[in-house]
């Protein structure tokens, strides 16, 4: 008997790299993506932990290293008045930009026979929570569809919500291979990326009563005047064809059992972005996911089976890192906190190694 056919929502990374674990697999895979490559995307493109082994087993990692990763050892903290010098990262992370990282894995699917559909938006089944008490029972797609669709948006109520830009730069000269700086505002991060480009991307939340609200991206990019962040961008020249935004982002932990339907990657939760680890989670879901794909597309396993073994691995391997990355990204964001958390980072490399290892 054929194998069945597996229908992945989402051509980014989560998406891509399981319709490639798919096709290692035999599996056939159709892959809807609403965009096109190459494109931009809001991303600190920094790559650290776990899932850097998901994409050394599914042979990927060297693909991305000719596409021009960049390792990154090292990692700086600046607040407004303190800093650290340049530390170990605990395990190396790599560097690349998303406009070349989606491309090349998007191309990879494709030679391994994959489907990708590109400008092809799935249509969203919205089914109101009371006619799905049992929130388990796949009703909201056919069986055989798996969302890779990223982020779900959070419309704030008073517009003062989560909103993340990224643009790429030249001339930035760096400290350390990731810096991060952090304000009242939210914070930003550096990092060289390939081409030579320097990605600065922040996470940034409106402030009610703050004494200067920016009117542009360069100017929230760019930080407060004054602070080590605006004075490491003072001779910066943005590539504007790089900008791009996103709004409308949720930080709430969720987990993967509570999901109505077979999800990986930012479709089951966001990780707060200071971790640089919501890629990781996406290659790492993606991989999980595989085996039981797989399985599933081979009739020896249930639907409803394939579902839940998937929700039950994703919520055991993330569920302590999310909360960490809750508790570190509100101290991290809290004005009074930030000089203190800067100083602690310089002087422990206890608390930094143990704030680096809990969050991913
Ligand atoms: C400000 C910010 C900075 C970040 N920095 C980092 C970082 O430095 N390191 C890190 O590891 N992570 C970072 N992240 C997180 C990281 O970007 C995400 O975790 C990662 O992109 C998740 O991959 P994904 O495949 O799940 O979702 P995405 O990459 O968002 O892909 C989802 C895809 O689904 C498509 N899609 C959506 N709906 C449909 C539909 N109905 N039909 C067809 N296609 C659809 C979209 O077009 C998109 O291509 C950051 C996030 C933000 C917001």
């Amino acid at each position: 008997m054929a194998a069945k056919l597996i229908t992945i929502v989402g051509g980014g990374l989560a998406g891509l790299m399981l319709g490639i674990g798919l096709r290692r697999r035999g599996v056939p895979v159709t892959v809807w993506e609403a965009g096109h490559y190459p494109r931009h995307r809001v991303c600190g493109e920094f790559i650290s932990g776990r899932g850097q082994e998901t994409l050394s087993r599914l042979g990927l990692r060297e693909l991305l290293e000719c596409a021009g990763a960049v390792n990154a050892g090292t990692a700086a903290f600046f607040s407004a008045t303190q800093s650290t010098p340049p530390r170990s990262l605990p395990a190396r992370a790599i560097c690349l930009s998303r406009f070349t990282m989606d491309h090349a894995l998007a191309v990879e699917f494709r030679r391994l026979g994959g489907e990708l559909l590109e400008g092809q938006r799935w249509p969203t089944v919205r089914v109101h929570a009371s006619a799905c008490p049992d929130r388990l029972k796949p009703e909201l797609q056919p069986e055989g569809v798996v969302r890779a669709s990223g982020r779900r948006l959070q419309p704030s109520e008073d517009g003062r919500g989560w909103f993340g830009l990224k643009a790429h730069a030249h001339n930035v000269p760096l400290t350390a291979d990731l810096e991060m700086h952090v304000s009242p505002r939210g914070y930003v991060g550096l990092c060289r990326v390939d081409g030579g480009a320097v990605n600065v991307c922040g996470l940034f939340r409106r402030r009610p009563g703050a004494d200067h609200t920016p009117r542009n991206w360069r100017e929230w990019l760019r930080g407060p005047s004054g602070s080590p962040l605006h004075q490491r961008l003072a001779g910066a020249e943005f590539d504007e064809n790089s900008f791009c935004a996103v709004a409308g982002i949720s930080l709430q932990p969720q987990r993967a059992a509570d999901r109505a339907e077979c999800c990986v990657g930012d479709a089951i939760t966001m990780i707060p972005p200071v971790t640089g680890n919501g890629m990781s989670m996406a290659f790492e879901s993606a991989g999980m996911a595989v085996e039981a794909l797989a399985a599933w597309s081979r009739r020896e396993i249930s639907w409803t089976e394939t579902q839940q073994t998937l929700a039950r691995q994703c919520d055991a391997a993330f569920a302590r890192r999310l909360a960490w990355a809750k508790w570190f990204q509100r101290m991290i964001l809290a004005p009074s906190l930030q000089n203190v958390l800067v100083r602690f980072v310089a002087r422990s490399e206890w608390f930094w190694r143990t704030a680096f290892e809990r969050t991913r």
